[in-house]
């Protein structure tokens, strides 16, 4: 006779990779776009390729200020040569008659004719009343010159489509002429905060705090967290623990929304009413990742239920991240991320992990995959957070980064470890 599984059995454990692969097989990239100024699309992610319709730069142009002139004309050094032009940026050139040379400046377009510069400090002025200089140093063909084209070509494919728009970006659209730019529509996310717990800060004075009341800090990192990601925010705070209340708020918030993401309540046993109500509305996977800080995990969906509009019969995405904030917060950036970058259509590496020694021991093994909050030390190593309990957000702060240690794997001092900065995690 076969035992009926107990209701408080823990259900098998799921690896990261495992739960990442399912995860993203979900994330279906948004369809809709909007253009942006390009002064605004800093972050964002570009709906079609940047094509060029011209060179960068438009001409050949002096990189130095001093003296546009033939190479061939110098036949050694301090021959002079008289000055015929004067060439700022900005301004049109006249052909350069051979045996002279052009007063330029940084930026300037090189003569018809020419075909180097002479850098002014290695130049002398011929005084009286020629208008010379002598040439120092016997220049090579094509030095202090800027090649046009030699950034962009025209018709070159700058940036592709997917490309997430960084600082430098923004630059390199401008040199193209690009005042607007195509970009994915912002990923549309409510954030729900769920636990009798917490309190907001403002609300309660610290010293006014009941027994057992805690201050709701995830909705604050995940707030700003979900905002780096790009995504249009609707904070919905903290959901009543109500029946009626959670399954209100889930309709309304699945029909203009592109993901529900709340924290807290996905433990496995925990009463609460997130859990049936999205098991309702839709349907819920609870997973036990295999890693630490972050256990449990869930993904699910909740139907949109708008009447006979254009999205019936379409689901939103809901995501339930552990209530503790350590983990919440890890588990955003290894989970959340790499999802909310595939809705908008960015095909996300996985994060870049570096060989680094760990200044630091670990006696006990964990049999999960461990991210250990550590910081980079002026030698080169990682110093380890001397308290990794998942409760301890202090940890999150000190830290720069995470050491990704596999499960079963103790640490003596020196050893190579994988180290993921949060600087990768958070761009
Ligand atoms: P739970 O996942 O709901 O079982 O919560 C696990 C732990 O995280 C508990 O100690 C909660 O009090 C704490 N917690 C849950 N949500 C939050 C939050 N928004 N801010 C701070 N701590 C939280
Ligand atoms: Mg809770």
């Amino acid at each position: 006779m076969t035992t009926p599984p107990s209701p408080h059995q823990r259900p098998p454990l799921m690896s990261l990779d495992d739960a990442l692969v399912q995860l993203l097989s979900r994330a279906v990239a948004l369809k809709s776009c909007e253009t942006v100024a390009t002064f605004d699309a800093d972050g964002r992610v570009l709906a079609q390729d940047l094509v060029s319709a011209l060179q960068v730069p438009p001409d050949d142009n002096s990189s130095m200020d001093g003296y546009a002139l033939r190479a061939a004309d110098v036949s050694g050094p301090g021959q002079v040569l008289p000055v015929t032009q004067r060439i700022a940026a900005g301004h049109a050139a006249e052909p350069l008659e051979p045996g002279t040379c052009a007063r330029i400046f940084t930026g300037a377009p090189m003569p018809a004719g020419a075909d180097a510069v002479v850098m002014q400090e290695d130049t002398v002025e011929v005084g009286g009343n020629i208008h010379g200089v002598h040439i120092q140093v016997v220049p090579q063909p094509g030095q202090w010159v800027r090649r046009a084209g030699e950034d962009v070509l025209r018709g070159a494919v700058v940036l592709a489509r997917g490309a997430r728009l960084s600082p430098a970006s923004l630059g390199l659209a401008a040199s193209l002429g690009l005042a607007h730019l195509s970009v994915v529509a912002r990923p549309r996310v409510a954030l729900f905060s769920t636990g009798d717990e917490l309190v907001m800060p403002g609300e309660v004075l610290p010293e006014a705090m009941k027994p057992g009341a805690i201050y709701n800090s995830n909705r604050f990192f995940l707030r700003a967290l979900l905002r780096r990601m790009g995504c249009e925010v609707s904070d919905l705070g903290i959901v009543p623990d109500k029946r009626d209340a959670t399954l209100a708020a889930l309709k309304s918030a699945a029909d203009h929304h592109d993901l529900i993401l709340t924290s807290g309540g996905v433990s496995v046993g925990e009463e609460d009413h997130i859990k049936p109500a999205v098991q309702q509305l839709g349907s819920l996977n609870l997973w036990q990742i295999a890693m630490k800080p972050g256990k449990p995990f869930a993904y699910g969906s909740v139907r949109r239920d708008a009447g006979a509009g254009p999205a019936a019969g379409e689901h939103c995405h809901f995501i339930g991240l552990p209530g503790n904030p350590v983990s919440s917060f890890v588990t955003f950036l290894l989970l959340v991320r790499p999802f909310l970058l595939r809705l908008q259509g960015v095909d996300a590496p996985a994060p870049k992990a570096t060989t680094l020694p760990a200044h630091f021991t670990l006696a006990r093994a964990d049999k999960r995959r461990e991210f250990l909050r550590v910081r980079r030390n002026a030698s080169g190593g990682l110093d380890l957070f001397a308290n990794q309990s998942s409760g301890v957000l202090t940890s999150a702060v000190w830290a720069d980064g995470l050491v990704d240690n596999p499960a079963g794997t103790t640490i003596a001092h020196g050893d190579p470890v994988s180290f993921i900065s949060f600087a990768d995690l958070l761009a």
